[in-house]
């Protein structure tokens, strides 16, 4: 199985804690389009080796362009892969770009998941971080989205400015009454460069303390798990079935395609990042060129990127699959485990070496006991 990727660096506007490359200018989208479909055509044969299983287009806000547009790369797509294998084709929206007629488009280009971002159902939260939408209209779009797909997903946001643990309650309680197949739940961090990250450090926001990150991470963990999600990933949680297959891929380290700028992409071996700017790429492939950075890894550093995308996962690494790595580094490995299991930060679970979920919010610290460094 192998996946594809598209980056869609376009926003109606930036919301303010997103340090994601993205701009509001949407005068270079044709130019781009079209520089994809060509980047498409020159790196196909880099995931060949697998059937493509999955697409998606992520941003940015690919619900921003133009359905023509979205229709040529689809189209682009259909010719330079074979789609016969293609099980999960998302496309991520965002609630006022959500219609019924755009939905109908993009359920005729062959999407089959749209993932929302919700981010919050009140207002003042909405406001504090620059959303465009207001609660009604998302609320107005989860149900449109509801009634056309099948499969879909809702992103929120704990810790956001003026939330408590109530209006944290309320939004997820509203969300569930649709009971959408997926929900993916982010514990919102100030990046420095963003306006949110300004406001922090002018005390104009206050950051929640450890403590009250903790209290949400495990409120909505367990009001999910009851309402019968799997908390698959640290910040993922599915109805059964309904698990990302897209982004499962890439923590099992499955091979990926990255289009656009500042897209990565993952050959099965070598890592692979196109630059952040749209200028750039678009100047590079027109002329001819791919314009990716080779990330020159030795092996002991992939060994490192195998721990820290598995330890994300429910499944957690199997001390079966150590075999197919030098025996240093498994050897290496086991003797700093040892100590995280007698602590209780690491189990081993029927030969699967996992962090209990309920540490997962500070699984980093738990990771950098574990990765290996020569
Ligand atoms: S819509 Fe998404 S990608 Fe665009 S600025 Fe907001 S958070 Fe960032």
């Amino acid at each position: 199985m192998s996946g594809l990727y598209i980056h869609i660096p376009y926003c109606h506007s930036k919301c303010a804690y997103c340090d994601f490359y993205s701009t509001p200018r949407a005068d270079t989208v044709p130019a781009y389009i079209d520089a994809m479909i060509e980047e498409l055509r020159m790196r196909k044969d880099e995931i060949s080796s697998e059937p493509l299983t999955t697409i998606y287009l992520g941003g940015g806000t690919p619900s921003s362009l133009p359905v023509s547009q979205l229709a040529k790369l689809m189209e682009a797509i259909g010719h330079s892969f074979d789609t016969s294998s293609v099980i999960e084709t998302t496309i991520e929206v965002n609630p006022e770009d959500v219609t019924p007629e755009f939905l109908k488009d993009v359920k005729a280009l062959g999407f089959n998941r749209v993932s929302m971002g919700v981010q919050s159902l009140s207002d003042t939260e909405l406001q504090a971080v620059g959303r465009r939408h207001t609660a009604e209209e998302a609320l107005t779009a989860i149900g449109l989205v509801a009634s056309a797909f099948k499969n879909y997903n809702v992103d929120i946001i704990f810790g956001l400015p003026y939330q408590t643990l109530g209006s944290l309650t309320s939004t997820l309680d509203r969300i569930l009454t649709f009971r959408p197949p997926h929900v993916s739940a982010y514990l919102l961090s100030y990046e420095p460069g963003t306006r949110l990250y300004a406001a922090l450090m002018a005390s104009k926001v206050r950051e929640i303390s450890d403590s009250e990150a903790e209290e949400m991470y495990s409120y909505v963990s367990s009001r999910l798990n009851q309402a019968g999600y799997c908390h698959y990933e640290i910040s993922n949680y599915a109805l059964p079935g309904y698990r990302s297959r897209h982004n499962s891929a890439y923590w099992k380290l499955k091979p990926y395609l990255g289009l656009g700028a500042s897209a990565h992409s993952f050959d099965g071996d070598i890592r692979r990042y196109n630059p952040s700017s749209i200028k750039s790429y678009i100047e590079a492939i027109n002329a001819g060129k791919c314009c990716y950075i080779i990330d020159e890894e030795a092996d002991w550093q992939k060994f490192n990127d195998m721990i820290l995308v598995s330890l994300r996962t429910s499944d957690g690494i199997l001390l079966s699959s150590l075999e197919s790595w030098p025996e240093r580094f498994a050897v290496d490995f086991m003797s700093q485990l040892q100590p995280l299991i007698s602590g209780g930060n690491v189990i081993n679970d029927n030969g699967a070496i996992k962090i209990p979920q309920e540490k997962w919010l500070t699984s980093n610290a738990v990771m950098r006991e574990l990765i290996l460094s020569y």
